[in-house]
């Protein structure tokens, strides 16, 4: 079996996204680089106080950097280990992780692209966008919607750094739709799945990239295929 290297990387920063949810900042150990394609998952390892080794993926939710950071966002689950264990972490803290892995990543030649996301199935599209944006080369010509879901606005992580890309890139369109919308909320409302159609219309040329929950991702596949996708256009990771 292949032996991966194991690395040591210390939180610089945690972040609270909302009341279970975590952005968090990590510099790796004696490195001036550490190399990934945006998309893709490390694999955090921790041993539990009853000394049973862990292992969970996380996806890296930063573009690559030159300065070996890299971040994560990902919420409390309820009696999971691995989750809990991360959002307790405090600056200085140090972590031990494998990779990275994966082939969720954009895949060429770039089409006009939906991705669409719910709760930290976000993580991965962080990375992506604003390494596509970064570089004219990377994304002109071509247009992207990012299809972002919650119950409400304060799970909408990142909000106001997508609006903002939104604004200052007319080919990215930000649309974050809430399932318990109040009254007063302008922007979309209900599932990811129900505003799917409206963006991709009879198109079976682009792209789509879907990340989340398993229950969500499902449902977004099945309606694309029914749409007449390929499913070689549509590109998924699961998170359970
Ligand atoms: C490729 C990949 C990338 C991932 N990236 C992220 C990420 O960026 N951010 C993130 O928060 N999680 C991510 N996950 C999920 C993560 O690996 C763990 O499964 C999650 O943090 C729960 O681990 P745990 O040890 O706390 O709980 P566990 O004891 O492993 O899980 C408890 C239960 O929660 C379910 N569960 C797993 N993930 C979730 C979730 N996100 N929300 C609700 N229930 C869940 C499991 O199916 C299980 O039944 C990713 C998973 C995969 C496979």
């Amino acid at each position: 079996m292949a032996q991966f290297k194991t690395f040591d990387a210390r939180l610089v920063r945690s972040i609270s996204l909302s009341e279970f949810t975590k952005h968090l900042e990590l510099e790796v150990n004696g490195v001036t680089h550490f190399g990934f394609v945006p998309g893709q998952w490390l694999s955090v390892k921790a041993t539990t106080p009853e000394g049973e080794e862990m292992t969970r993926a996380y996806s890296i939710a930063s573009p690559p950097s030159e300065n070996g950071h890299f971040a994560f966002c990902l919420n409390r689950v309820d009696d999971g280990f691995m989750s809990n264990y991360l959002c307790n972490l405090r600056e200085g803290d140090q972590i031990k992780f494998q990779g990275p892995f994966g082939n969720f990543i954009l895949h060429p030649p770039p089409r006009d692209t939906i991705f669409i996301a719910t709760g930290t199935g976000i993580a991965p599209f962080r990375s992506m966008l604003h390494w596509l944006l970064a570089e004219n080369e990377r994304h002109q010509d071509r247009q992207f919607w990012l299809l972002f879901g919650a119950r409400t606005e304060q799970d909408l992580y990142y909000r106001k750094e997508f609006a903002q890309l939104a604004t200052r890139h007319s080919n990215f369109h930000f649309l974050p739709t809430l399932s318990r919308a109040p009254e007063e909320w302008q922007g979309l409302r209900g599932y990811v799945q129900e505003h799917v159609p409206e963006i991709v219309g009879y198109r079976t040329d682009m792209h789509a990239y879907i990340c989340g929950l398993d229950k969500m991702v499902k449902a977004n596949r099945e309606l694309l295929k029914g749409l007449g996708w390929d499913r070689t256009a549509i590109r998924y990771e699961r998170y359970d």
